[in-house]
């Protein structure tokens, strides 16, 4: 749900926009939707003191109990804390499986700092409070409940559904998603895989916005400009300074900007968000997705942050460090910059450009490493493309979508941070966002205290899940 923060100078638009309308869960399953939920939420399942194992025996156990064997059930995991779930609903094999991914582990949350017990399920003001309802427990007992319940039916889907409920995908050091591709690929080999931890359905008041779909990702790195200098006494100064020759690097680096670039991702977002915009804004999105665009509306939307990000990599000063004494040319200057590669890029070209931009050979430009050491070798890693927007997803999911939630277009999306398709789509398992969930633009709480979703939106999901799978898998 990372669409939110460019969405709120458009919500005007909004109020045109009909409610929801769609079939409910009955009361039964509504009931087993609360109590799977309720038993994920008590179950902490925190890096510091939590326990994945437990949560996926729990959730082992119901499936065990609705129907699945003993044989289409595995759990494990690199040690006893951390052990994953993967559950296969076998169907006839006429295409190869989906995959639906979700993490059990959930962010640290301090009771002191909650309104509730975090680990409690709480229903209050039309809310279920809890760490996890949102990021994301709901859409992995959403996953369940789905499963149960077409195991309930009978039901034969075309191809197998393999549900993997994994760990650490918020921190930790025992991701399960890497740890099953590395130990277990046959488990969890798909023809490409649904993870609920991306795109959702934005919501302002209760109204759908748009239905977001997570479709590619950026690429983190971070780079250090340094620095060195023989210092000297401060009341001689000399011609050469260390912070002042950092510093115009740096202003040399705010000058400048990457290469405007769209992917069939962005080229897609900026399409469909122009159908609920209005103005200015909404022509400068048609028209920046044109070819050759037009410089001067890529130059007004970049005035908005989310969408520069969209359109370009971006690499800014984060952080900088410098002089060792009031009284003393400084040695030393150092700074981190930090930047979002946009897909199709690599590490080292993103540092080749820099070196460029700097265009000093008395400042170093190094590449920084996920462990924050400056390294000289393994920088390779490159963006990977966008995944292609595949019919078999994303069919369904328009049609899906325009009968629950009318008239909010499918958007796709392309995130700045990741999930757990790091692994996944590298691995050959193309991975998309898709999430029914609704979420108010501005109630985000993931990460954060009091925690929440409202309890129409989880029964809602659980709707368009089940929808949804039915019509990916196929058969009856
Ligand atoms: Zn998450």
């Amino acid at each position: 749900m990372k669409l939110k923060a460019l969405l709120l100078c458009a919500l005007s638009l909004l109020f045109a926009l009909p409610a929801p309308s769609h079939a409910q869960l009955n009361e039964a399953d509504k009931k087993l939707a609360r109590d799977i939920l309720q038993q994920l939420i008590e179950i902490n399942t925190t890096d510091s003191v939590g326990n994945v194992t437990i949560a996926s025996e729990a959730m082992a156990k119901r499936l065990r109990d609705a129907g699945f064997s003993d044989g289409d059930i595995f759990i494990d995991g690199p040690n006893d804390g951390k052990k994953n779930l993967v559950v296969r609903l076998r169907g006839r094999g006429g295409k190869k499986p989906v995959l639906l991914m979700g993490h059990l582990d959930v962010v640290e949350a301090n009771r002191e700092d909650w309104t509730t017990d975090p680990f409690q399920l709480v229903e209050k003001d039309g809310y279920f409070y809890g760490r996890g309802t949102e990021d994301m427990k709901a859409s992995d007992a959403i996953y369940v409940l789905t499963m149960m319940r077409l195991k309930h039916e009978g039901y034969r889907p075309e191809r197998d559904l393999i549900l993997a409920l994994t760990a650490d995908e918020e921190g930790g050091k025992s991701n399960g998603v890497d740890w099953l591709l590395k130990n277990h690929r046959e488990l969890v080999d798909a023809e490409f895989a649904l993870n609920a931890d991306g795109g959702g359905v934005i919501t302002e008041k209760g109204k759908p916005f748009v239905v977001a779909m997570g479709a590619s990702e950026k690429l983190y790195a971070d780079y250090e400009l340094a620095v060195t200098n023989p210092g000297g006494h401060s009341s001689m100064p000399t011609s050469e300074n260390a912070i002042y020759r950092l510093a115009d690097a740096l202003t040399r680096l705010q000058n400048y900007h990457f290469l405007f670039e769209l992917n069939d991702v962005t080229r897609a977002f900026f399409r469909q968000t122009a159908k609920v915009q209005s103005g200015q804004v909404a022509a400068d999105m048609l028209t920046v997705t044109r070819i050759p665009p037009d410089q001067s509306a890529i130059e007004r939307l970049s005035k908005d942050p989310y969408y520069n990000a969209l359109m370009h990599t971006t690499c800014i000063a984060t952080r900088v460090q410098a002089g060792h004494a009031n009284n003393a040319q400084p040695q030393r200057a150092i700074a981190n910059v930090n930047c979002r590669i946009l897909p199709g890029h690599s590490r080292d070209e993103i540092l080749q450009v820099l070196t460029k931009v700097v265009d000093d050979p008395k400042v170093s430009v190094s590449y920084v490493n996920d462990g924050m050491k400056v390294i000289m070798g393994n920088r390779e890693k490159t963006a990977l493309p966008p995944v292609p927007l595949k019919p078999a997803v994303m069919d369904p999911l328009e049609k899906i979508s325009a009968e629950m939630w009318p008239g909010a277009p499918v958007v796709p999306e392309m995130g700045t941070g990741a999930s757990d398709g790091v692994y996944t789509n590298p691995a050959g398992i193309p991975t998309y966002g898709v999430c029914g969930l609704a979420i108010d633009v501005d109630d985000d709480r993931s990460h954060g205290r009091d925690e929440r979703l409202p309890v129409e939106s989880y029964y809602n999901g659980a709707v368009f899940y089940y929808r949804y799978l039915k019509a990916v898998a196929g058969g009856k």
